[in-house]
């Protein structure tokens, strides 16, 4: 017999053998600083994602020509955030060792850091490509090295100098941006040079982490920390479609916290930003 009615995300459907791309959900929000909730974001997004079709009219391509599959949520031992890195850790490097490549939906921002650590050790000569309000750049959070107010600064102690991408910055500590300005690339405020930037990592491994807070709170109130000041779902579309000529080994999409936005509009845009970056990487 075979399973019924099982959710995944719209159009990832296929099995995990058959499949390039393998979306898994990490829903922990242990270290967020703010409001929690992100826990609750990857299943609402399953059932939500049915709103939406799975052809992209931005890129004509459509979610139903292409073999993905979602393997659900990780299952974890909140209160260890060791354990809980190694658990994502681990997954990544199954996918990664089958040849596939990553996608996941989060969780809290700090569920990047073990991905991209997994995805690194694969391709050493890796580069990030960052959207966010945030810079999450700090050295720790009250004394805490594992926290998603530092996630970047953890993924630039692996990657290096100039191999880390930000746009759409617009809030962090002196300090940070400080370091931002001598160790890495950083748009504040907008994403008018990702199209730049793409040209000038061409044939470089990437990975995508997108920081949907990135969003102005007006269209995307569903988080933990909003911060007004953010682009538009038109920008961000629009600099996730340039993505696509890009040599794309992992991505992410984190830090929706539904229950903030009873109107659903935050969990659809979300889908509509996964389904984009998919398309991106697939294409
Ligand atoms: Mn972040
Ligand atoms: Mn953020």
């Amino acid at each position: 017999m075979k399973p019924n009615n099982i959710l995944n995300f719209i159009g990832f459907d296929a099995s995990y053998e058959e499949s390039k791309i393998v979306l898994f959900g990490a829903p922990y929000d242990g270290t967020t600083s703010f409001r929690p909730g992100t826990r609750f974001a990857p299943n609402v997004m399953r059932s939500d994602s049915y709103g939406l079709e799975t052809y992209s009219p931005y890129m004509d391509l459509d979610l139903e020509d292409y073999k993905l599959s979602d393997m659900g949520d990780l299952e974890f031992p909140f209160g260890n955030t060791n354990r809980v890195m190694e658990a994502i850790e681990e997954t990544t490097k199954e996918i990664l060792d089958d040849k596939k490549i990553p996608l996941m939906i989060g969780g809290e921002h700090l569920v990047t850091y073990p991905v991209v650590k997994a995805v690194f050790e694969s391709h050493p000569n890796l580069h990030i490509i960052h959207f966010d309000a945030h810079a999450d750049l700090r050295t720790d959070y009250l004394g805490e090295s594992l926290s998603h107010a530092s996630v970047i600064r953890r993924c630039h102690d692996l990657v290096g100098d100039q191999k880390i991408f930000q746009f759409g910055i617009r809030s962090g500590t002196k300090e940070e941006f400080e370091f931002a300005k001598k160790h890495l690339y950083m748009e504040k405020f907008n994403v008018e040079t990702v199209c730049q930037i793409v040209d000038s990592l061409k044939d470089v491994p990437v990975y995508i982490t997108i920081d949907l807070d990135v969003l102005d709170p007006s269209i995307f109130s569903g988080t933990g920390t909003p911060e007004p000041g953010g682009i538009t779902f038109k920008e961000l579309q629009h600099a996730i479609s340039l993505l696509r000529t890009l040599y794309i080994v992992g991505g992410d999409v984190v830090e929706l916290a539904p229950q903030y936005d009873t109107t659903g509009v935050s969990t659809a845009t979300a889908c509509k930003v996964l389904r984009e970056l998919a398309l991106a990487i697939i294409s």
